[in-house]
């Protein structure tokens, strides 16, 4: 049976690498019927944090990336945080010092960095030269007495290769040469990242480690960990970086880069999975638009790409206008009201009373916003008086000489409807400008920028239907003030 993991460390948010390696190890499990487990790697105590922790799971609920196992739902396999599970890689340590297959190494700090300074001045690559691998009991009692604390550190063969069968990359072959004896506990009894990790996998019976490329130069190290430990290999599936759109690392001045920040901005969770699932990967009809379903059933890891990924904001917020069109419109109003709260643009209370009127509001206008931030901002005039006109606009339709009183008719054309439909007004706006010999469009314009502040929109009369009369032709008397 497939078993995957996402593994973060929890020392900052939940970007959009760690979020796409994520969804390609879930998409993974779905494909296979397997077992998606989420597992937090959180020995680093100085860096690991709860908020972290917090905010990690957050993001996943919110994209929808469901674990089958780890916090907060549990598992056969737990606890599945690192730091719980200490006892665990320890015991395996001491088992490696047993059978010679690890050493304790008593080498300060200071003394590996002064070393390392020679080796790099003679032109050498630093690494760890294997100074303890052969101590004796004397050297050790006398490094004990001299109060040293030790760390525990692998035997590594010096000769020969260590091959990584990678589903993605193919065959990767790396020296053992270039390998040293890593440390695998660290001297305060907590086990190093490649260490943990292999013990993990292992016990977690993880078939396939799907991670990001990055980590492909520590492959080779955990190969050795297994192969000390006797345990069996799993496959491995490094996938592509992202890159930025200069093909630099991506990082903050790129803009956002947490999930979190993408939702503030208005992004909705299946925009960015379509988006992701995007990132290295392409369904069969290479159709840019489909839901997590499709990816789950088309999902194969043999159809990664090799090369990095380019992240697009452009594409991103390109994907999102679509789902902000087709999404079911009681669903996007749910997701536009927070928005709205939080410009003021309603409070909390009304967004239920309302509830009806910002959904009419937001089908009016949706189809012309990018974000969820943007359609906010788009339908605040049907909530807020207009107090800002945009400037062209008043240049080409207030400033002409007949302006006032094209709006103040065109109002009182609008009071005298009993009934006030998208017929009635448009009736009542035409007749009006037909009986002056003007364009209908005469009218039109200035009144759109009377009530909405703005020059384009909607159509004018479904915004004027759903204004209403009363508010509808108080706004157009104030514009003609
Ligand atoms: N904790 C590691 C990370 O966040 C996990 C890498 C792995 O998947 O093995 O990068």
């Amino acid at each position: 049976k497939v078993r995957v993991r996402f593994a973060p460390s929890p020392t900052g948010s939940l970007h959009i690498g760690g979020a796409r390696t994520a969804l390609f190890n879930l998409l993974f499990a779905r494909h296979n019927n397997g077992v998606f487990v989420l597992r937090i790697e959180d020995t680093d105590t100085e860096r690991s944090r709860e908020e972290s922790v917090a905010q990690i799971l957050r993001s996943m609920r919110w994209l929808g990336l469901d674990w089958d196992e780890g916090p907060e739902k549990g598992g056969d396999y737990g606890p599945y945080f690192q730091s719980q599970r200490l006892e665990l890689y320890r015991r395996e340590a001491q088992r490696l010092l047993d059978e010679g297959k690890a050493y304790y190494c008593y080498c300060t700090p200071e003394e590996l960095a002064a070393r390392r300074e020679e080796m790099m001045k003679a032109g050498k690559a630093p690494r760890y030269e294997g100074l303890c691998r052969n101590l004796c009991d004397e050297d050790r009692k006398r490094y004990e007495a001299e109060g040293r604390k030790p760390v525990i550190r692998l035997k590594v063969p010096q000769e020969g290769q260590t091959v990584v069968e990678d589903i993605i990359r193919g065959t990767v072959v790396f020296e053992n040469s270039v390998l040293d004896d890593f440390i695998i506990m660290k001297s305060n009894g907590v086990p190093t990242y490649n260490f943990a990790c292999v013990v993990d996998d292992h016990a977690m019976k993880i078939t396939h480690v799907i991670r990001a490329e990055e980590h492909l130069s520590n492959t080779p190290k955990q190969i050795q960990v297994y192969k000390a430990l006797g345990y069996e290999l799993p496959r491995f599936a490094h996938v592509p970086m992202i890159l930025a759109p200069d093909r630099s690392k991506l990082s903050k001045r790129h803009g956002a880069t947490s999930v979190e920040e993408f939702r503030d901005q208005g992004y909705l969770s299946q925009a960015i999975i379509n988006y992701l699932t995007l990132l290295g990967w392409s369904p069969l009809d290479s159709e840019e638009i489909f839901d997590m379903d499709k990816a789950v059933r088309e999902f194969t890891l043999e159809r990664v790409n090799k090369t990095a990924a380019i992240y697009d904001v452009k594409k991103l917020t390109w994907i999102n206008g679509h789902y902000l069109r087709e999404l079911d419109l009681d669903y996007i109003t749910d997701q536009i009201i927070p928005f709205m709260v939080k410009k003021g643009i309603i409070t909390e209370e009304e967004s239920g009373k309302k509830y009806e009127y910002i959904k009419q509001a937001v089908a009016l206008s949706r189809d012309r916003s990018k974000t969820l931030d943007e359609l906010a901002d788009a339908i605040a005039f049907f909530f807020k008086d207009v107090t800002e006109y945009e400037e062209k606009g008043v240049k080409k339709h207030f400033c002409k000489e007949n302006a006032a009183e094209l709006l103040l008719k065109g109002a009182e054309a609008l009071e005298r409807l009993d009934e006030f439909t998208h017929e009635s007004t448009e009736h009542a706006f035409r007749s009006l400008t037909d009986s002056m010999g003007l364009k209908a469009a005469e009218l039109i314009h200035p009144t759109r920028l009377a009530i909405t502040g703005r020059t384009v929109g909607p159509g004018l009369f479904e915004i004027i239907v759903l204004l209403g009369k009363e508010e509808t032709v108080k706004r157009m008397r104030k514009a003609a003030d």
